[in-house]
C-alpha cells in the first residue's frame, strides 16, 4: 500500500513536541502530529518552573560524592533503585565524567546557551497561541534552614552568576516580609528575579493543542511505531497505516531512545523519574516560585492548588511508582510552610528524559536531514520548548538557527 504523504510529521505530543507543531504550522507548514495522549507526559505534571537559572547541571561533584547515600536511601532527594543500578552504570559513568570541573562549564555554557531568554522567548510564543495568561514572571526564591546548607549550594549559584544570571543573598528579615507564610526556620535565601512561571502546565498543553488546530494543524491519537529514513522523506508506521513525511520531528520525550537509533541516533537517553504533590485547598498563595532548599524540590502556586514537585529517582521507565516520595514532599512542604493545609493531596509521577551531560539533543538525525530531533530536555523541557521549537522551524525550513548546535548533536556520544 502506498503510504499517506504527508508535509510535517510531528511524533510526541508533550511541551516539546506541541510547540515545535505549533511553531511549524505558523510558518505556513502543514503538520500533522502523532500521540496516544498528548500533553499527559512529563509535560503535565512538572514543577511549572521557567529558570533561566538553570545553568548548573546535576552533574556537579557534591552529586558524586552522595552516591552512596543514593542507593541506601530509597526517599532521597537523588535515589538510585539498586534493582536498577545494573543498567544505569553506563550512563552514570558518563554522567560521572560530565561531573569534571572542565565539563562541568562546558555543559554549563551550553544550557546557558539555551536557558538566557527563556521568559522572553516564552512570552511572545505564549502571546502567539494564546496563552499568555497561563504565564507568570516573579522569579524565584530558593530557601534554607542553615547558613550552611544555604553554602552546599552556592557551587550552582556561582555558576548561575557566572552565566550572568541574578542570584543575590537574602536575608532573613528579607525572606520575612516577601513571603511571610514561610517558617522563621527558613531565614537563609538566594533570589533570583530572572524566573517565571506557568499556572497550569498541562492547560498550557492543552491550549497548544488547540492553538495547533487553529493554525491549521491536526493530531493523530497514535503512537509511531517504527520509523525509517527513505529518499524522499521519513517513513513511519501507525497502527492506522503507514506515512511519508517531507519533514519529520522526533520529540518522543523519554520515549525516544529506539525510535532515535532508528534515525541513526544511538543516544545514552535514560530517565530521572520525579514526584509531584498537588494541594487544592493550601490555604497559601507564593509570591513567587520557591525551592526547598533542604528537601530539594519546587513549590508552585498554580491554577489547581500548590503543586510541590521534584526530587529525582533512577529506576527506569517501566517501574511503578513509589508515591511515598510524593508523600515526603508533603512533610517537607509542612516544614516549610507551617499553616499549610495538605487535606486531598494528589500524587502524580514523571519521567524526565535526560542524557548524561543534562543536555537535550536537537538537530538533524544522522541518518537524514529530513529528520529533525528535539528530545531529552531532562529538566528544562517547558522552560526550553518555546526556544527549541524555533530552533527546529529554522532547520525544517533550511535557515541557520541563531544558536550554535554541537553541544546537542545527537553524534556527541
Ligand atoms: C517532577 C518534575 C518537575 C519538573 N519541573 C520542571 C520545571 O519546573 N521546568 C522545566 O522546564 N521542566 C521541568 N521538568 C522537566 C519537563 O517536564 C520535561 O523536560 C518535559 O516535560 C519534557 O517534554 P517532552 O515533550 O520532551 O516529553 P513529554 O512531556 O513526556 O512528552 C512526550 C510525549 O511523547 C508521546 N509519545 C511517547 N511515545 C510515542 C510514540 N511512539 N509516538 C508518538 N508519541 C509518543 C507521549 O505520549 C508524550 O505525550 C520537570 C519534570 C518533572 C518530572
Amino acid at each position: 500500500m502506498t503510504p499517506a504523504r504527508l508535509d510535517v510529521a510531528v511524533a510526541g505530543g508533550g511541551i516539546v513536541g506541541l510547540a515545535c507543531a505549533f511553531a511549524l504550522a505558523r510558518e505556513g507548514r502543514r503538520v500533522t502530529l502523532f500521540d496516544p495522549a498528548p500533553g499527559r507526559g512529563a509535560s503535565f505534571g512538572n514543577a511549572g518552573g521557567i529558570t533561566p537559572g538553570w545553568v548548573a547541571p546535576l552533574a556537579m561533584p557534591a552529586t558524586i560524592r552522595a552516591i552512596p547515600g543514593m542507593l541506601a536511601d530509597p526517599l532521597s532527594p537523588i535515589a538510585i533503585r539498586p534493582a536498577y543500578l545494573p543498567r544505569l552504570l553506563p550512563w552514570i559513568v558518563r554522567f560521572a565524567f560530565n561531573a569534571l570541573p572542565g565539563r562541568v562549564e562546558a555543559c554549563s555554557k551550553a544550557l546557558a546557551a539555551l536557558t538566557l531568554g527563556a521568559c522572553e522567548a516564552w512570552a511572545d510564543f505564549a502571546r502567539s497561541a494564546g496563552l499568555e495568561g497561563l504565564l507568570r514572571k516573579q522569579g524565584i526564591l530558593y530557601v534554607y534552614a542553615s547558613e550552611r546548607s544555604r553554602q552546599s549550594a552556592e557551587p550552582g549559584h556561582a555558576l548561575r552568576r557566572k552565566r550572568g544570571v541574578a542570584a543575590e543573598p537574602v536575608d532573613a528579615a528579607w525572606i520575612a516580609s516577601f513571603a511571610p507564610m514561610l517558617s522563621r526556620e527558613f531565614g537563609f535565601g538566594i533570589y533570583s528575579p530572572d524566573a517565571g512561571h506557568v499556572v497550569d502546565p498541562g492547560g498550557l498543553c492543552d491550549g497548544l493543542v488547540r492553538a495547533l488546530e487553529s493554525a491549521g494543524g491536526s493530531i493523530v491519537r497514535e503512537p509511531v511505531v517504527d520509523i525509517a529514513a527513505g529518499s524522499e522523506g521519513v517513513n513511519f508506521r501507525a497502527p492506522s497505516g503507514g506515512f511519508s513525511a517531507a519533514t519529520f520531528v522526533l520529540a518522543t520525550g523519554a520515549h525516544s531512545k529506539v525510535l532515535a537509533a532508528k534515525l541513526g541516533a544511538r543516544v545514552p537517553l535514560d530517565v530521572e523519574r520525579g514526584y509531584h504533590a498537588v494541594l487544592p485547598e493550601p490555604g497559601v498563595e507564593l509570591p513567587a516560585q520557591m525551592i526547598d532548599g533542604e528537601g530539594k524540590y519546587a513549590l508552585t502556586s498554580m491554577a489547581m492548588g500548590l503543586r510541590l514537585a521534584g526530587t529525582v529517582e533512577f529506576a527506569g521507565i517501566e517501574a511503578p511508582p513509589d508515591h511515598s516520595r510524593a508523600d515526603m514532599l508533603v512533610r517537607a512542604a509542612k516544614r516549610l510552610l507551617p499553616d499549610l493545609r495538605t487535606d486531598g493531596a494528589t500524587r502524580w509521577m514523571g519521567c524526565r528524559p535526560s542524557l548524561p551531560d543534562g543536555l537535550p539533543v536537537i538537530g538533524a538525525a544522522p541518518a537524514s536531514p529530513r529528520a529533525i530531533l528535539a528530545f531529552g530536555h531532562a529538566h528544562l523541557g517547558l522552560t526550553l520548548a518555546a526556544k527549541t521549537a524555533a530552533i527546529v522551524a529554522a532547520l525544517a525550513a533550511g535557515r541557520a538557527p541563531d544558536t550554535d548546535l554541537s553541544p546537542y548533536s545527537p553524534t556527541r556520544f
